[in-house]
């Protein structure tokens, strides 16, 4: 039923309940429904224009019934109602992550974790005790390295890990994912060797003598990752119960998954279980577009807990790989502007895949880093609209996934096609350390141009990229406020005229993600009627510095009226 008609519906009863007491059972009291749980005492932050700000909140069943002061709210405390006192901390829609690789995340954290590693001898040290636990033959899998945090940014090669895995093919992935290295075993497997031609879009970097160093850039990476077998469903039962967990822990109750599609099963199985913890929207490879439009799969086609209908497909590489495609040099590499994803070629080739998904009523999400790629994008959704008309009445909701560095004058583009920009602030306070030695002043001055976007009318969505960035949202907050780099460098913050207010961050991480899903009468803000999914913290953010924003931690998760997560 719809949920604002559901209360309306409970007053209505209230109503004719009171008149019965009025009318004839003196004797009785006025009854009025009870709320199941309560949440008293809080700063509710409710990104509701309506009431932004309140103390308390009743919920009945999985919707919330009423927002409000502490007083007016404690009448719907009745005998059987669970009443949470927020102490002061804030509390606020749940977070709805727009961009996470839910099955790598999940994966990870069963794989060797590379993530805060600094030197050689670790790195090895890692692959080594892992390779320990594993059968002759087993892949040796990991995540998460940064050569930008090795001793003179080096690039590692397999001879750094070839000695601890003699028996066992082993795949490495940099943290952004454009680039992985591969051990010996694995390229002998893969037969890259000194003769193998780069594949279009990609990079088999090479040695002074032209021998495969390991590493594989982008499209380059295709020729090992295709011989790693793929986890069983008892695997990817496994790894997702260990991200439902991570996620209940961080006040997640939506994730927006760039989806491989075989979790599909996984999550129906979960939600038959009582199991699912974290409402899905699942994005899935643009190449799959046929299949979804056969079936006469639209965008938000589900239910509240599990919905498809968009497809994600990638413009060009990133930043880090120095393959994100820019109208202009890189700074430290002049000799390239960077690349276009194999879906872009030959051109027109991306076009061919959405005009036909958007015509079926699908929305389309790429993938675009460089200012070239998101203009190309741009172009292509112009396009669409002079090919396939204007669309539906809710609006396609177009989305670009990172938008990270753009040209001024594309921002009135964004607006005016109606694009989200879903973006991932902690990207910048990570990249922020070393972006401009790539791409210089002027062009990080548009980069994660969140203030300017905003000022533009373009909507936005916060996300992750988890697990190219932790999934905590508290540290994505903390990042849209201070742009502070995790190096330490910019306390005032990395380029600051971008920076966002506090509730602009928050509302891109709840309604604006919303938004971008097709939820946002749903979902996104603690009005009555919505779904109850609730966060409480454990400080009041708006009272604190800024910098203090990152300590906070989650001490109540709800979704759907039911706590998932209470702090130990
Ligand atoms: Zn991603």
């Amino acid at each position: 039923m719809n949920p604002v008609r559901r209360v309306a519906g409970l007053l209505a009863v209230l109503a004719s309940l009171s008149l019965v007491s009025f009318n004839g059972a003196a004797q009785m009291p006025p009854s009025r429904p009870t709320a199941d749980l309560v949440i008293q005492h809080g700063h509710v932050h409710t990104v509701d224009p309506a009431r932004p700000v309140a103390e308390a909140v009743a919920i009945v069943g999985d919707h919330i019934a009423a927002v409000g002061p502490d007083q007016e709210i404690a009448a719907w405390i009745g005998p059987e109602t669970k009443v949470i006192d927020a102490h002061r901390g804030c509390v606020l829609p749940g977070f709805n992550d727009s961009h996470v690789h839910f099955v790598d995340g999940s994966s990870d954290l069963s794989q060797v974790q590379l993530g805060d590693v600094t030197t050689r001898e670790e790195f090895s040290r890692r692959v080594a005790e892992y390779a320990r636990g594993l059968k002759k033959g087993e892949w040796v899998l990991g995540d998460g390295w940064d050569h930008e945090k090795f001793p003179g940014a080096t690039m590692p090669t397999r001879e750094w890990i070839d000695s601890v895995t003699p028996d066992n093919p082993a795949w490495l992935s940099r943290y952004d994912g454009h680039m992985g290295l591969a051990n010996s075993a694995a390229l002998h497997l893969a037969g890259v060797d000194r003769n193998t031609p780069d594949p279009p879009g990609g990079t088999i970097v090479r040695d002074a003598d032209g021998n495969p160093t390991g590493a594989l850039k982008d499209a380059a990476a295709g020729l090992v990752e295709r011989h790693i077998p793929d986890p069983s469903r008892e695997q990817l039962t496994r790894y997702i119960r260990a991200g439902l967990a991570e996620a209940r822990r961080y006040g997640l109750t939506s994730v927006q998954d760039i989806s491989h599609a075989a979790e599909l099963r996984v999550y129906q199985d979960l939600l038959r279980a009582g199991e699912l913890t974290v409402r899905i929207y699942a994005i899935t490879p643009i190449q799959q577009y046929e299949a979804q439009v056969r079936a006469g799969i639209t965008a938000g086609f589900g239910n509240d807990w599990i919905r498809t209908g968009a497809l994600k497909g990638f413009a060009d590489g990133s930043l880090g790989s120095t393959t994100a495609l820019f109208f202009e040099p890189y700074n430290d590499a002049p000799n390239t502007r960077g690349l276009f994803n194999a879906m872009m070629l030959p051109e027109g080739h991306m076009l061919s895949m959405a005009q036909p998904a958007d015509a079926a009523g699908l929305q389309i999400a790429i993938h675009a880093i460089g200012d070239r790629a998101n203009h190309e994008i741009l172009e292509m959704y112009d396009e669409i609209v002079r090919r396939n008309g204007p669309g539906p009445a809710r609006g396609r909701r177009w989305r670009i996934e990172h938008a990270q560095h753009l040209r001024p004058s594309d921002y009135d583009l964004f607006a005016r096609l109606g694009v989200i920009a879903s973006m991932q602030p902690y990207h910048a306070i990570d990249d922020g350390r070393w972006a401009e030695k790539r791409i210089g002043h002027q062009r990080a001055e548009s980069s994660y141009a969140w203030r300017s976007l905003l000022d533009h009318h373009v909507r936005l969505a916060f996300g992750t990229d988890w697990p190219v960035a932790p999934l905590n949202p508290i540290l994505g907050l903390y990042a849209a406020v201070t742009r502070a780099t995790l190096d330490g460098k910019h306390p005032e913050g990395w380029i600051p005229g971008q920076k966002i207010k506090l509730s602009e961050a928050i509302e891109a991480y709840t309604l604006g993600s919303a938004y971008a899903e097709f939820t946002d009468d749903r979902k996104g803000s603690l009005t009555p009627g919505k779904l109850a999914d609730v966060v409480i913290l454990d400080t009041d953010l708006f009272t604190i510095p800024p910098e203090k924003i990152r300590d906070a931690k989650v001490v109540t998760t709800i979704v759907g009226g039911k706590v998932v997560y209470a702090a130990p």
